[in-house]
């Protein structure tokens, strides 16, 4: 990685799209459209900023490991991140800010037909099918309920309609996909956001082109905020 050079790890689709305009109020513009380039490496009106497009899941080990210097992750991620590696937050990543951008929440949901009131009060082991083991794992255990925890990478809406679960952990943002699949929403367990994370070393290194990023950044979730 050329040290002249600032490179911003990014998901394509909402992450992508709900970042852009933090970009422009830092004077970045991304000159080539994901959905129509095949190319992973975007360059920017900035010779010295590029954008590279990841997996989501893989935008912290991007950044931790210097394939990237900066990057934009849901809170799910990072969590899931951190646990995979022992569950504190790891000091290879830094996380200045919150965007507030690609909300959603993580939340339990079941087929219309399954009393889970009842289930959990009855204290019975629950089959939970998720992509997101560590916060369904955390968020169970803090309620004291037991589950058999499945790990899924596609779609979980089809894990209780095919009996391989009682219930899922999932993001839910405008809760279509729940109803489309008979799934009701039964405990919401966080909010979730994208949020801004930099190698501290990048940071070090390349303070001087890193930080008027992320005050454009800040000023601009503020102004939005505001
Ligand atoms: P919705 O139908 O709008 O509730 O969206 C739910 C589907 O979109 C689920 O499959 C989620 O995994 C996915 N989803 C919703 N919001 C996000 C987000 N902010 N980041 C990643 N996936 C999301």
């Amino acid at each position: 990685m050329s040290p002249d050079t600032v490179t911003l790890a990014l998901s394509k689709g909402r992450i992508f799209d709900e970042t852009l305009p933090l970009l422009r109020a830092a004077g970045i513009e991304v000159l080539e459209d994901p959905q129509t380039s095949r190319k992973l490496i975007l360059p920017t009106n900035r010779p010295d900023v590029r954008v590279v497009l990841v997996r989501a899941t893989d935008v912290p080990t991007y950044v931790e490991h210097g394939g990237a210097d900066l990057g934009v992750c849901g809170k799910d991620t990072l969590i899931e991140h951190d646990a995979a590696w022992g569950g504190a937050a790891r000091a290879g990543l830094y996380r200045p800010l919150d965007l507030g951008i690609a909300r959603c929440r993580m939340s339990v949901a079941v087929p219309a037909d399954f009393d889970y009131a009842r289930a959990v009060r009855q204290g019975a082991r629950l089959r939970v099918a998720t992509k997101y083991v560590a916060i369904a794992r955390e968020f169970f255990a803090s309620k004291g309920v037991h589950v058999d925890l499945i790990k899924l990478y596609g779609s979980m809406e089809l894990a209780p309609l095919t009996g391989l679960a009682d219930a899922i952990v999932d993001l839910v943002s405008t809760g279509n996909t729940l109803k489309a699949n008979r799934l009701v929403e039964v405990e919401r367990i966080m909010d979730i956001s994208s949020q801004l994370v930099v190698r501290p070393t990048a940071l070090k290194v390349q303070g001087a082109r890193i930080r008027p990023i992320i005050d454009a950044f800040r000023e601009a979730v503020r102004a939005r905020g505001a």
